[in-house]
């Protein structure tokens, strides 16, 4: 973002509560419900540690995670933070029919337009997948910003319909549109580092001080190197809301403070002021 130096942070949360246990995980057990739950817990802890600090913030909630948890969602919009959309029951769209991706996205909308009187800015996709439709409909319905998608690391760019992808020819990109993507990546993700999930590569239970290290380090590449980007961070109540990994965030919060020209922001601020400094251009 070249109209302004510095460097803007986003902390972003998906507070998925039950419905990635229901939706994408497919376990609709006690104990994995109970892992869902537990994002409650972690939801108050994060939305303390950012009133202390007072940074706002953007939560990307499923609408069954809204019709679930009404109270736990109010509070985040008590709080002053951003309400983006992660589909209905954290629907993976690579998972699911056209159809059945249409109605995740417009009950998603509406649970939102329910607990916030208007509807979302921004996506971030389940799983951070998208099938062929998911650009197609975050147009339809008005999206300004989509956070799923890895092309870049610390500069928003134009999201592209119809790319052609093939084994046969080259890589083909498809047209721009007018939805602004601010990249995610795993590494800045706390879900493949702390989250247990059984498989011989993929153990989770890292250090909160190894993640710390990579983060932290991340943070002080882009300031250096990409003076009017954004770092975005996405977490999980569920996972960081646990209090070694609380007490990591604060610990990074206050590292990122310390360092001049540093912009909290929530994710619809910055997409918004990223397109006032690239006029859209098919
Ligand atoms: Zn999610």
């Amino acid at each position: 973002m070249s109209n302004v130096d510095g460097l803007s942070v986003c902390l972003s949360f998906d507070f998925d509560a039950v419905s990635l246990w229901i939706g994408s995980m497919r376990q609709q057990s006690p104990s994995a419900v109970s892992r869902g739950e537990y994002g409650l817990v972690g939801a108050r802890r994060i939305l303390d540690l950012l009133a202390r600090h007072s940074i706002p913030a953007t939560f990307f909630i499923p609408g069954h995670t809204i019709d679930s948890f009404p109270d736990a969602c109010r509070a985040v919009v008590d709080g002053g933070h951003e309400v983006g959309h992660h589909n209905y029951c954290h629907e993976n769209p690579g998972a699911v029919t056209a159809e059945e991706e249409r109605i995740a996205v417009e009950r998603g909308i509406a649970s939102i337009t329910r607990l916030t009187g208007t509807g979302p800015e921004g996506f971030r996709s389940p799983a951070w997948d998208h099938s062929e439709a998911t650009v197609g409909l975050l147009l339809a319905n008005g999206f300004s910003y989509d956070s799923s998608l890895m092309a870049a690391d610390f500069e928003p760019y134009w999201a592209r319909q119809d790319d052609v992808v093939s084994a046969e020819g080259p890589f083909v990109p498809g047209p721009r549109v007018p939805i602004v993507e601010l990249p995610v990546d795993w590494a800045l993700d706390d879900w493949p580092y702390f989250g247990l999930n059984w498989q011989r590569h993929h153990v989770g239970l890292r250090s909160p001080s190894d993640v710390y290290e990579t983060w932290s380090a991340e943070f002080d590449y882009a300031l250096a190197n990409h003076p009017g980007g954004v770092f975005t961070l996405t977490m999980h109540p569920q996972i960081i809301g646990r209090g070694s990994r609380v007490m990591m965030l604060e610990r990074l919060i206050e590292h990122m403070s310390a360092a001049p020209g540093v912009r909290f922001e929530t994710m619809g601020a910055v997409a918004r002021r990223w397109r006032e400094a690239h006029p859209f251009e098919a």
